[in-house]
C-alpha cells in the first residue's frame, strides 16, 4: 500500500471516548468495514503481508479478526481458523488463560484446527496491550504450528503490546 492509501485509511479510523467504559479511547474500525474501496484496501495490506510471510492458514481472533481474516484467506485460496472466547467452540479445544486488567479471560481453538509445522499469520483489528494476542501464539505453539506473522490493523504505540509478543514477527499497518 501507498503512503497516501495508509493515510485515507488513517483517517477512516473513528475515535470512540469513553467506549465500552471510561478512559478508553476505542478504535473503531466499522467505518473501514462500510467503505468498498477502503476495506479491500485494508484486506489487500493483510493480503499482501501474509503472501510474503508464507503463510498456510489465517488464524483470526474474536471477533474483528474474523471479518478481516477470513477476507484475506479468500483472497489467498487459504484455509481460516476462528480463536474464541471460552465456550464459543463446540468440538474439543485447547484454551490458554491471560490476564485482563480485572481478572482473567480465556481463549480457545478447535485441536485440529491447525497441524504441526503449519506456518500460520495471527490476524486481529488491533493491537493494545499484547494479552490476547500473545494467548492467541501461545495456543498456535502449543498445536505444534509455527507463527510465521501477527499482523494487526490498527497498533496502540503507547501501550508498547509488542513486548509481550515475539516482535520480530508482529506487523502493524497503522500506528497511534
Ligand atoms: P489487548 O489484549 O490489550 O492487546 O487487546 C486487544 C483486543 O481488544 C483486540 O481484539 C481489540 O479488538 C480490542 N481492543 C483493545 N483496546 C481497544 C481499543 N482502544 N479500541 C478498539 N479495540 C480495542
Amino acid at each position: 500500500p501507498s503512503d497516501s492509501d495508509l493515510q485515507i485509511l488513517r483517517s477512516a479510523i473513528r475515535d470512540v471516548v469513553d467506549f465500552p467504559k471510561p478512559g478508553i479511547v476505542f478504535k473503531d474500525i466499522t467505518p473501514v468495514l462500510a467503505d468498498a474501496k477502503l476495506f479491500r484496501l485494508a484486506i489487500d495490506c493483510f493480503a499482501e503481508a501474509t503472501r510474503a510471510a508464507g503463510a498456510e492458514k489465517v488464524v483470526g481472533i474474536d471477533a474483528r479478526g474474523f471479518l478481516f481474516g477470513a477476507a484475506v484467506a479468500y483472497q489467498l485460496g487459504l484455509g481460516f481458523v476462528p480463536i474464541r472466547k471460552k465456550g464459543k467452540l463446540p468440538y474439543k479445544t485447547q484454551s490458554a488463560a491471560y490476564t485482563l486488567e480485572y481478572g482473567e479471560a480465556v481463549v480457545e481453538m478447535h485441536v485440529d484446527a491447525v497441524q504441526p509445522g503449519e506456518k500460520v499469520v495471527l490476524i486481529d483489528d488491533l493491537l493494545a496491550t499484547g494479552g490476547t494476542a500473545a494467548a492467541a501464539i501461545k495456543l498456535i505453539e502449543l498445536m505444534g504450528a509455527k507463527l510465521v506473522e501477527a499482523q494487526f490493523l490498527i497498533e496502540l504505540d503507547f501501550l508498547q503490546g509488542r513486548v509481550n509478543l515475539p516482535a520480530d514477527r508482529v506487523r502493524a499497518f497503522l500506528h497511534f
